[in-house]
């Protein structure tokens, strides 16, 4: 009955320093968002207590009759959002969510083709340090030098050579829309699956703002905690009952043990958000806040990678102003805007310096922010950049303090979680 203040002060404080952080700092990640009070009631409740290994209506446990209505919940509503007929809402992350389709459809030593980390791609998709680089024989594709956009004549070509049991279709950096129809066409002509993993712009999906992955996908995973806006957590879609069932056995009891019914619980909420009208504003104000950002900042001298964004994401090339992703990350932080260095295609640099940094407009928005906000967000973005560029690495103090005093006033004309 003791609240977390008064039986552990020091978590306490890491809490509410969390909290302050992110009430007083432009956040910019792309992968990260604003969750709603009602989301996190669901995921900071009893229903963290209970054990349910199995499926609604067929449990290893007694007493999941109500956890089973927080299931059924979370999958109606993602089958209503994605428009298909099947959904495994179990997955505990993105990452197991993709793990659980290899488990459902690929055995050890197989061939899978995905994009590569430093084009955009995801380290579950066959990336040399993560298990799908390990355990698979994982073909990496990129993106044409004068596009920079996924090189579809390439994919065709390694799918030949390379006759992949699955093709990932999807990554973490890419700001335009893909092509399902050109990739499950690849994927048919060598009998491949086509996975289409949506967990960046799976919001966008949802509110038909992005082309859907069915009926192209055979298979689709998602993040719940991106566009999405829910809490942290993994999903997979499918409309083939066949992969369906494979999928649930390859989630539980393949890679997972007790689901987080919590989690779920706040799945199920923030799908039913998501099918609200005001859902679909909301991500047409993301996409244009997004371009707002990318059009000022190249307006201010830098460049965007190619040229622009159709989503809520960009990369943001640093090299017309000669500054790295690792300081520039750092000089942002100190002016409270909070970002990521990010490799760009075709990067010179190490992925632990960079020639680049990765910008999101979905939590910004979620606060409130339109398309002037993200205008002057991109000002302070370049003149903390030409700070940097005029005085090396360490960056121009005076300018840093100025635009973390005017970025901190903006914060406060648009508080979250007054609540609290
Ligand atoms: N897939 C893509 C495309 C992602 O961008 C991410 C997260 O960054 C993941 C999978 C993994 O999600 P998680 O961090 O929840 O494991």
């Amino acid at each position: 009955t003791r609240s977390l203040a008064d039986t552990d002060p020091d978590l306490m404080q890491a809490v509410t320093s969390e909290l302050g952080r992110q009430r007083d700092e432009i956040e910019l990640i792309a992968s990260e968002n604003i969750v709603s009070k009602a989301v996190m009631e669901a995921q900071g409740s009893v229903l963290t207590n209970k054990y349910a290994e199995g499926y609604p209506g067929r449990r290893y446990y007694g007493g999941c009759q109500y956890v089973d209505v927080a299931e059924n919940l979370a999958i109606d509503r993602a089958k209503e959002l994605f428009g298909c007929g099947f959904a495994n809402v179990q997955p505990n992350s993105g990452s197991q969510a993709n793990q659980g389709v290899f488990t459902a459809l690929l055995q050890p030593g197989d061939t899978i083709l995905g994009m590569s980390l430093d084009a955009g791609g995801h380290l579950t998709h066959g990336a040399r340090p993560n298990q799908s680089g390990k355990w698979f024989n994982a073909i990496q594709y990129g993106v044409t030098r004068d596009t920079l956009l996924p090189d579809y004549d390439q994919i065709e070509a390694l799918a030949k050579e390379h006759q992949p049991k699955m093709i990932i279709a999807g990554g973490s950096a890419i700001p335009r829309i893909l092509d399902f129809a050109r990739m499950r066409e690849i994927a048919d002509m060598v009998g491949a699956f086509l996975l289409v993993d949506m967990a960046h712009f799976a919001g966008l999906v949802a509110s038909g703002d992005y082309p859907s992955p069915f009926p192209h996908a055979h298979v689709a995973t998602t993040t719940t905690h991106k566009t999405l806006r829910g809490p942290r957590g993994g999903m997979i879609l499918t409309d083939d009952e066949a992969i369906a069932k494979k999928v649930n056995s390859a989630i539980f009891p393949g890679i997972q043990g007790g689901p987080l019914m919590h989690v779920i619980a706040a799945k199920a909420v923030a799908f039913g958000e998501a099918l609200q009208p005001g859902f679909k504003a909301y991500q047409k104000q993301v996409i244009a806040n997004a371009q707002a950002l990318a059009d000022q900042l190249m307006k201010g001298g830098l460049d965007i990678v190619t040229d622009g964004t159709d989503t809520h994401l960009m990369l943001v090339d640093l090299r017309p102003k000669g500054v790295k992703g690792n300081d520039t990350e750092k000089a942002l932080g100190r002016a409270h805007i909070t970002c990521n260095k990010n490799g760009i295609p075709f990067d010179d640099e190490k992925p632990t310096i960079t020639s680049g940094i990765r910008l999101g407009s979905p939590a910004g928005t979620t606060r409130g922010f339109g398309e002037d906000e993200f205008r002057q967000i991109a000002d302070w973005i370049v003149e903390v950049v030409d700070g940097l560029a005029a005085n090396g690495p360490d960056g121009n103090e005076a300018v840093e303090t100025k635009v973390r005093t005017e970025v901190e006033a903006l914060c406060q004309r648009f508080p979250i979680y007054p609540e609290l």
